[in-house]
């Protein structure tokens, strides 16, 4: 390759590592300090420490974002499908009292219309974790202060247009005013910090970018661009309608003076405005991909362990955990599934396999 980087297939492979020598994945291993013992950390070959579990907890939603999912919905998994708080509790205190993941999100589908959400928090807020969620965020002035009395600390809530009637076309449904007043509340419960998602897609909103970058500004709120990934379950993705970080920060940059912040295992880089008026961060996991640095794991609502969201290979924790495994058992095909987590996706790459679930399913 005329770059001397290598093909996807060999991204993907744990040649890679060989063929280039052992220096970067040890300066990895150590990328973030441990608190207390960790007996097993979740180390992969290129020596990425897993510390940051995404749980889905239903593939459902009340929303029909065109980027994410078709008009008529997905087929739903059916309800047995799904793993229960306790099977959920249960992973999720053997990733952290064991291996040492210290961040966990909820997500979906839509997160909020899993009966009962409040009392999974309160489950996983027993343990010593920082306890996240991302939600569309309409119907957050109902359950806000639930979700924060029950122990969440932050959220992310998505927001791509400020304009109703976009809004509307980008969703499916005509609720802009609810997810407004849902940052708000989310505000209100206390809920610190709160952020802002907007998927950015060229010809859709990117006229809006400032726009949105003005809002988190004047609300108080991070907003985070992301970068339109091959994800959508309409396969409509193309490359030439994303709009990269690098155009995004010089649109801000054009309508506010910014510098960038330190780059740590998040995967936004951050920028902040020269005024003080806070930070905003791009997901840029198309142009600039943060794989180097990934400490994610992802469990999807049906009980599927991934070791990347672009993951074509998934390993079933939920047989295992109903067939009436052992902890070590879990250990051991979470260690196994961490293992034989790629270098990379190279979603820019010719050989690039989208995964054959979409990110609902998935749990972005
Ligand atoms: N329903 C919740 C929400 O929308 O915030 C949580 C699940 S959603 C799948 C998680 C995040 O993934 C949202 O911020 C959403 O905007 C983002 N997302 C969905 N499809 C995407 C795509 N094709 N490319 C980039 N981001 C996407
Ligand atoms: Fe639902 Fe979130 Fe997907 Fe929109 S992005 S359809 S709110 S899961």
């Amino acid at each position: 390759m005329a770059t001397g980087w290598p093909t996807a297939t060999w991204w993907r492979s744990s040649c890679w590592v060989e063929q280039r020598g052992d220096a970067w994945p040890c300066r990895l291993a150590n990328r973030r300090p441990t608190l207390g013992y960790v007996a097993r950390q979740l180390i992969d070959t290129f020596g990425r420490v897993h510390r940051d579990l995404r749980i889905s907890v239903t593939d459902r939603c009340n929303f029909r974002c065109t980027y994410c999912m078709p008009a008529e919905g997905l087929v739903w998994l059916p309800r047995e499908e799904l793993l229960t708080f306790e099977e959920i509790e249960r992973v999720a205190r053997l990733m952290v009292e064991r291996h040492g993941v210290d961040s966990i999100r909820l997500t979906g589908g839509e997160p909020t219309v899993r009966a009962n959400l409040s009392t999974l928090i309160g489950m996983l807020a027993d343990l010593p974790v920082d306890l996240t969620m991302t939600t569309n965020g309409v119907t957050l002035r109902s359950s806000a202060g639930d979700l924060a009395a029950a122990g969440l600390k932050r959220i992310n809530i998505s927001l791509d247009s400020l304009r109703a009637d976009r809004f509307a076309e980008l969703t499916l449904r005509d609720d802009l005013g609810r997810v407004l007043d849902g940052i708000d509340a989310a505000l209100e419960a206390g809920l610190d910090p709160v952020k802002v998602n907007v998927v950015v897609m060229r010809g859709v909103n990117d006229d809006e970018i400032v726009d949105l970058a003005r809002f988190g500004r004047d609300r108080g709120v991070e907003v985070r661009f992301i970068e339109f990934m091959p994800l959508d379950a309409d396969r409509t993705w193309s490359e030439a309608a994303v709009v990269g970080c690098d155009e995004i920060v010089a649109r801000i940059g054009e309508a506010f003076p910014l510098e960038p912040v330190d780059r740590t295992s998040a995967p936004a880089t951050r920028y902040r405005y020269l005024d003080g008026a806070g930070c905003f961060g791009v997901v840029a996991s198309v142009t600039r991909s943060f794989c180097d640095t990934c400490d994610r794991i992802r469990l999807t609502a049906d009980g599927q362990f991934r070791n990347c969201l672009f993951a074509v290979e998934e390993f079933d924790l939920r047989a295992l955990l109903r067939s009436g495994a052992s902890d070590d058992d879990v250990s051991d095909l979470l260690e196994g599934a961490v293992t034989a987590k790629w270098a990379g996706h190279g979603i820019s790459s010719v050989d690039f396999i989208r995964p054959n679930r979409s990110m609902s399913q998935i749990g972005g």
